[in-house]
């Protein structure tokens, strides 16, 4: 067994155990393997092992990546899990399958604006900055509501939900108390009627946390692909 696919096999023990603890069932929490900065023979070893779903911060990179990877396009699900800038939107339009970082409506326009007429609508979660930290992405909890409303009116995006990347915690318990605030404005919107099915939150570090505050889906990069060097800058 490769090394890739024996860690997808520990990742995938995990998510089942931390659903059990939390009277989860695992199917509700969907894995997607955050490929950024390893190549297509990276991504190519998890489909192998099983992997359909995977996530890139940098658009230049994931689109390289998605044109290398051509011949499994079909059976692939590319998300953008990075910031959008706004030269960068008809790529997410065109190559992507989802987006979990919008905090802006005019993105969320442009995305729409652009999204092919021959492809399915762009899926779409709304970046929360549920802990107010310095990163500064991410729209503030109080006003999730309302962007929310916006962007499911547009016509060539779909709402799924809810991403946030909260600081690290300094223990399970503080992580789980953050990330079962945005459970609650999850909840909240859901409330409002929004028909929200994603809660994309927890990563390598954070995933049991996660899990048992309610995600429906955790982003695991170095836990599949181990360490990643530094980014060029
Ligand atoms: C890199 C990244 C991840 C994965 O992080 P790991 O700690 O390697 O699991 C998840 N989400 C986002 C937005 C990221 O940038």
């Amino acid at each position: 067994m490769t090394t890739i696919a024996r860690n997808f096999q520990d990742v995938h023990a995990r998510i089942v155990t931390a659903c059990r603890a939390a009277g989860r069932d695992a199917a509700d929490v969907a894995l997607l393997a955050v490929s950024k900065t390893f190549g297509p023979g990276a991504v190519r070893a998890a489909f192998e092992a099983g992997q359909r779903a995977f996530g890139e911060n940098y658009i230049q990179e994931g689109v390289e990546k998605i044109a290398a990877l051509a011949d499994l396009r079909a059976d692939l699900c590319w998300h953008c899990i990075g910031p959008i800038q706004s030269n960068k939107t008809r790529l997410v339009a065109e190559r992507f399958d989802w987006a979990h970082t919008l905090d802006r409506l005019k993105t969320a326009e442009r995305l729409s604006a652009q999204r092919p007429p021959e492809l399915a609508p762009l899926n779409v979660c709304i970046q929360v900055n549920i802990d107010g930290g310095p990163a500064k992405s991410g729209v503030a909890p109080d006003q999730a509501l309302a962007l929310a409303r916006a962007v499911a009116a547009l016509p060539r995006l779909r709402l799924r939900g809810l991403m946030t990347i909260p600081e690290p915690a300094a223990d399970f318990e503080a992580a789980r108390a953050v990330h079962a605030r945005a459970k609650v404005l999850f909840a909240q919107l859901n409330a409002a009627g929004l028909g929200l099915d994603t809660l994309s939150m927890g990563m390598s570090a954070d995933l049991e946390a996660a899990v048992a505050a309610g995600s429906t889906l955790v982003r695991i990069g170095s836990a599949l692909f181990g360490a990643r060097a530094p980014k060029a800058t």
